[in-house]
């Protein structure tokens, strides 16, 4: 067969947009908002294009943006990354996770990966030729088993993958995390890619743990980001990768053939538009304000709550109104109920299913309170 995937099928974002779209159902299951990106960002991008804009920009980013995002790092997380060796702008979050296992995973090093995850790590592992050594997580809490993390590493274990906030539990990492792995990590060549696109997106009053806050950390991670999560702009496809410079000088090896260099515009503007940190400051206040209200919807139906510390998504458990299997489950609060979820067996590689369907909360209020009524119906 020509295949390099045979198991991949299409995305499981790709899969429930696509249905809730042929039924015209509510949208909660891929992660985009509903509502309009900020109209002066938009503005920004026009006067890009119209200033002339519209070529090229540099293969590692406008500098103007790198310079921006490392003034941000240093300011939140005390880390000073170098413009010029250490931060690229790729295209989205995707691409630079994509990159970065790229550029460091060799065939039969292994990649510790926690389930439920984001789908987009294991096929680039597999891709590379690596082997990925899944950890299953369990709800309600999802916490990270630490002692089974050690038994699982070995002499080939080249990459941990961490996601905080967490893609679909919600979930984040807290400092007693970060010591155990850094425990873990400590006189070992194992690099960290650290998935933080949901860095802002945190409630709460809690803190964001990147791997920029600790140096015994940063220096072995690629920390991944996302403007489309920032700015309410996952269309846009622009995000970046902050590494030390070995790090980088490799990721960047494998970015100027994968798309030499992303949109220019887009850029000039998000630079622009940086310069105000309230921009991204008042993310977790927009949003828990929109957690807060959805859940005291769901709490109506007879769906159960799981927790919420980060991310734009809401998982629930559905014991109380059906065993079927969560695919399923989904398919039919699709189809009969008009709300379109994500079931969270699809974040498992294992047949792992533990009833729980995910809603994204990134929506208008009017929506939010419509997909609170038809659940009522359950
Ligand atoms: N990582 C996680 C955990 C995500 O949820 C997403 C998707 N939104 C991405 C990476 C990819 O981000 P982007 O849309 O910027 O490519
Ligand atoms: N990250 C978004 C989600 O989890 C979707 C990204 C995508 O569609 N690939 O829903």
């Amino acid at each position: 067969s020509v295949s390099k995937l045979p198991q991949t099928g299409t995305t499981i974002f790709t899969v429930m947009s696509a249905l809730a779209n042929e039924v015209n159902a509510i949208n909660l299951s891929q992660g985009f908002p509903d509502y309009e990106c900020p109209a002066e960002l938009i503005d920004l991008v026009t006067a890009a294009m119209k200033n002339g804009y519209n070529q090229y920009a540099p293969m590692a980013g406008l500098p103007a943006l790198r310079e921006r995002i490392a003034a941000k790092t240093e300011k939140l997380h005390g880390a000073v990354y170098n413009p010029d060796t250490e931060i690229t702008i790729t295209a989205g979050g995707t691409q630079a996770i994509f990159t970065a296992i790229c550029a460091t995973i060799h065939p039969n090093d292994e990649v510790i990966v926690f389930e439920p995850a984001y789908d987009a790590y294991a096929p680039a592992i597999k891709l590379m030729g690596g082997t990925v050594k899944s950890l299953a997580l369990e709800p309600p809490d999802y916490r990270i088993p630490w002692e089974m993390v050690k038994r699982l590493i070995s002499s080939r274990t080249r990459m941990i993958i961490l996601n905080s906030p967490h893609n679909p539990t919600g979930t984040i990492l807290r400092k007693d995390d970060i010591d155990q792995l850094s425990i873990i990590v400590k006189n070992r060549d194992i690099l960290i890619l650290s998935d933080e696109v949901y860095e802002h997106l945190i409630y709460d009053g809690e803190v964001h743990e990147s791997m920029a806050r600790y140096p015994e950390l940063q220096q072995r991670s690629f920390i991944v980001a996302s403007f489309g999560k920032l700015f309410h702009s996952t269309g846009w496809k622009l995000g970046y990768c902050l590494a030390p410079a070995a790090l980088m000088q490799e990721f960047r090896k494998i970015h100027q053939f994968l798309v030499f260099s992303v949109n220019t515009p887009m850029q000039v503007a998000i630079a622009e538009y940086l310069k105000n940190e309230e921009t991204y400051l008042s993310l977790s206040s927009f949003f828990q304000q929109k957690r807060d209200t959805f859940r005291q919807g769901l709490a109506q139906t007879r769906f159960e709550l799981l927790p919420c510390s980060g991310s734009y998504f809401q998982s629930v458990w559905y014991n109380n109104i059906s065993d079927e299997k969560d695919t399923d489950f989904s398919i039919r609060l699709t189809r009969d109920f008009g709300v379109a979820t994500i079931p969270v067996s699809a974040f498992y590689s294992k047949a792992i299913d533990y009833h729980v369907i995910r809603f994204c909360f990134a929506k208008k209020q009017e929506t939010l309170d419509m997909a609170v009524e038809k659940l009522l119906a359950l």
